[in-house]
């Protein structure tokens, strides 16, 4: 993989320079969280974020989107006049999280709604740091080869990038004059000594081995009662999950009119209605239910389709269950392990 260095000052000009092939958009700071916005002055662009509050899937499979309108027996699509987006700030969870979203919206068949976005979007990753939250160590998510254009590793005077697409490629030779391609031994030597130190600075440590065993022998668990029993059905722990793709489809249709919109929203196991069916029967009546098909589905029914768990570490969950419910807590309680409840 080619590699080239950019200094730190230079970093604005060179947000300014690959502006040119897209949007920008990148982690802002809005009171106290750091949002995923689009932006024309790089400068408010905050380079210490760990996590925005939503992830990049906010733009490649909006919250709320018409997928075409309809009259009679025509329908058009609003996929026409997409932009082209750069997505800068990135962490290596959040690229691995984007790898499982567009292996769940490719596998069986392109979800055009996703692709066609997919396709004009571009990835700038950001090394980080990781807080008392991060366990994407554990998941196996805390270093990525593939899944972005640029990543860029801050290495303190200057930032080294790994160039990892030809879209990449075009972008560093877009901005010569800031773009240094000569990387020496010593350069090296500092980016391994960068990632040893990141490497100790993992606070949270869970062990994931096992899981898919552990969740068949607490099928029954009390634990399942004993969480959901705290929780609220709020749903925030889906909205703001990277890999959680669930959506709903409606039409909008005013009563005696034959034209409307087929709108797509997001949706959450959590809620109640997501497992009702006809005449109102509902295979997940309790919380309890419903919070353990969420942790079963990330971190044992997606082990046994995709190979590897529907989690990627970023601890945004964690951070957002107002009943501070936490994926930490509950695979060291179905592990057996002493914890405060
Ligand atoms: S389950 Fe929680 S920690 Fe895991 S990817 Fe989703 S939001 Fe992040
Ligand atoms: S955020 Fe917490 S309270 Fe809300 S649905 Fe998720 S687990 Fe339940």
């Amino acid at each position: 993989m080619r590699a080239v260095k950019l200094r730190k000052q230079d970093l604005p000009a060179f947000l300014k320079c690959v502006q040119s092939f897209g949007e920008l958009w990148g982690p802002v700071r809005e009171k106290d969280r750091q949002v995923l916005k689009k932006t024309d002055d790089v400068n408010q662009i905050d380079l210490t974020t760990i996590r925005t509050s939503l992830p990049f899937k906010k733009l490649l499979f909006p919250p709320r989107f018409s997928m075409f309108h309809f009259s009679g027996n025509k329908y058009t699509t609003s996929l026409e006049h997409l932009p082209n987006r750069i997505i800068f700030g990135l962490h290596p969870c959040d690229i691995h999280a984007l790898l499982i979203m567009d292996d769940f919206f490719t596998r069986s068949f392109d979800d055009p709604y996703y692709t066609e976005r997919r396709k004009k979007t571009a990835i700038i990753g950001f090394s980080c740091i990781p807080d008392e939250k991060c366990f994407c160590h554990a998941t196996k998510t805390d270093t990525v080869e593939e899944g972005f254009d640029l990543f860029l590793t801050d290495l303190d005077d200057f930032f080294l990038i790994w160039v990892g697409s030809s879209l990449g490629d075009d972008m560093t030779r877009e901005c010569p004059k800031i773009i240094d391609e000569g990387i020496l031994p010593e350069d090296l030597k500092k980016y391994v000594e960068w990632r040893k130190y990141r490497n100790s600075q993992f606070k949270m440590d869970i062990d994931l081995t096992s899981m898919p065993e552990i969740f068949d022998l607490s099928y029954d668990s009390v634990i399942w009662e004993e969480e959901g029993e705290k929780c609220l059905s709020c749903g925030a722990c889906t909205i703001v999950c990277p890999t959680c793709p669930c959506y709903h489809v409606y039409d909008k249709i005013e009563m005696g009119k034959i034209e409307g919109e087929r709108m797509r929203q997001w949706d959450s196991c959590l809620f109640k209605e997501y497992s009702m069916v006809a005449e109102g029967h509902n295979f997940r009546e309790s919380r309890a239910e419903r919070l353990k098909l969420r942790f079963t589905h990330k971190l044992q029914a997606f082990v046994g389709e995709y190979g590897k768990p529907a989690c990627v570490g970023c601890g945004r969950c964690i951070e957002t269950c107002p009943v501070d419910i936490d994926i930490a807590t509950i695979v060291r309680r179905l592990r057996g392990e002493e914890v405060k409840v």
